[in-house]
């Protein structure tokens, strides 16, 4: 399989290739050069595979570079840190299928992709006999996932830098309890915002970034996505054995386009019509919606809300849709994405057919969610997590009839404890893992937002290769 650029600047490249890149170097993103399909006869004997078959079954066809042995060794390992068998299990609670996607290692989706993407740039760098370090600005979820994926690797330090005081007691807890020798959290004195631009910065020291061998974790690696497609296979084996019927919709709470994407691929890869609608479900911060219901993307201010992972404006995978849509030409996708950073708006508007033959939208208020985490709760006595509510909510709106609807749930609720104990009026139990953060040992490093402080920090610590 080779990949190319969403820009079309790039010469294809192999899936580890791909892997080590990131972000294109010509400044688009990676994808495949053809979507896969997989015949209805392979679809159906796949419905008796445990997660980590069906994950190599569903990775093999994007991965050609790396032995079966080897592949099926790392999804294995992968999915070990999760506290169940089933990995991604499916609960019913009236008309509606919730995929819990939390069971990981931080309680929350991202596991599943970087739980995997660790255990890749692990492989990949013994194999090349070099090292990594890789450098991230999180505002909270992503970067214990980050951590996760990696704590402990040999090959691979991580410096994460979060806002002092600006991350919840639960995220900060879960980042700087990780003790490992080659975990490196930063607490800048400054917001997210100061903390990105300083990461940026670094990594545009090219000098710097190449002889310091700087890696990037963020959501555009295209072995996230790929990670991602393999549950939406699950849930549609799932969900048909369970229904008798072959066609799913999906409702997902969106931020960054990334997860959502991967159900794109999905339904293009799976037979005709096993994938019905994508239901893309956003919080207040609705550019997202609003592309899909009226072609309209334009930026607007970011407001917090309650489900804070979904609090963004543009999403990062939004580009590699684009690119579809611009029938896979990568100079139309280019003039594209340029007018969108000179003028922060896209007219979508003669492309709406075409986007709603995948996609439907569905917005949540903050009212909506809480008002959904307590009447679910009510109703069936199960707890949704804020994220999770926006997908739920948004999919009881939306539901067709006849249709099977599986709402992601992205996020255990004890990672957001306090919105949702107010919305069920009770204290909620925590997982195990969550119970003692506060007793354990920690370690963080306080500095003042100074880009060269901190990248002076980075070079005293940073593996060598
Ligand atoms: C990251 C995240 C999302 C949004 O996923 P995207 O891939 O960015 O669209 C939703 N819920 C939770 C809990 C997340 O951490």
């Amino acid at each position: 399989m080779q990949y190319i650029s969403t820009r079309g600047g790039i010469d294809p490249v192999s899936f580890t290739e791909a892997v080590l890149m990131g972000l294109a170097t010509d400044g688009g993103l990676i994808l495949p050069r053809t979507i896969p399909r997989i015949g209805s006869d392979t679809y159906t004997e796949w419905k008796d595979l445990s997660y980590q078959e069906l994950a190599f079954e569903v990775m093999s066809r994007f991965i050609d570079d790396i032995p079966e042995a080897e592949l099926r060794d790392i999804i294995s390992r992968s999915y070990s840190s999760f506290d169940c068998k089933e990995v991604a299990p499916l609960v019913h609670h009236g008309s509606l299928h919730i995929m819990e996607l939390f069971h990981g290692p931080t309680l929350a989706f991202k596991d599943v992709a970087l739980q995997f993407l660790g255990n890749i740039f692990e492989y990949l760098l013994e194999k090349n006999n070099s090292v990594m370090n890789i450098l991230g600005a999180t505002s909270g979820d992503t970067g214990s996932a980050a951590i996760y994926g990696v704590r402990g690797k040999e090959r691979i330090n991580i410096f994460i830098l979060h806002p002092h005081g600006r991350v919840s007691k639960v995220q900060e807890q879960q980042m700087t309890t990780v003790t490992d020798s080659n975990v490196f959290n930063i607490a800048i004195r400054g917001t997210f915002d100061d903390a990105q631009a300083i990461v940026k910065s670094i990594f545009n020291d090219l000098d710097f970034k190449g002889t310091q061998h700087l890696g990037a974790i963020n959501s555009i690696n295209w072995a996230r996505v790929l990670a991602q497609v393999v549950y939406y296979v699950h849930a549609c084996l799932h969900i048909s054995s369970h229904e008798n019927d072959k066609t799913v919709d999906f409702s997902v709470p969106t931020g960054n386009f990334g997860d959502i994407f991967a159900g794109y691929i999905a339904k293009r890869m799976l037979p005709e019509g096993t994938v019905r609608k994508l239901l893309l479900a956003t919080n207040s911060n609705d550019i997202l919606s609003r592309m899909v219901q009226q072609g309209d993307y334009s930026l607007s201010e970011v407001v917090p809300t309650s489900s804070p992972s979904m609090d963004i404006q543009s999403a990062s995978n939004f580009e590699r849709y684009l690119y579809y849509l611009h029938d896979e030409e990568p100079g139309r996708t280019n003039q594209t994405m340029i007018q969108f950073a000179e003028t922060g708006t896209i007219n979508l508007s003669s492309f709406q057919d075409h986007i709603q033959r995948d996609f439907v939208a569905e917005k949540a208020t903050e009212s909506d969610v809480t008002n959904c985490i307590a009447e679910f709760y009510k109703e069936y006595g199960y707890i949704l997590d804020p994220h999770t509510a926006v997908g739920v909510h948004c999919a009881l709106k939306h539901q067709s009839k006849g249709v099977p609807i599986c709402c992601l749930s992205t996020a255990h609720p004890g990672k957001f404890g306090d919105t949702v104990e107010d919305a069920i009026d009770k204290l909620i139990d925590l997982p195990r893992s969550m119970r003692n953060l506060a007793d354990k040992e920690s370690r963080c490093e306080l500095m003042d937002a100074d880009r060269n402080l901190i990248q002076e920090f980075v070079k005293n610590h940073a593996k060598q290769g």
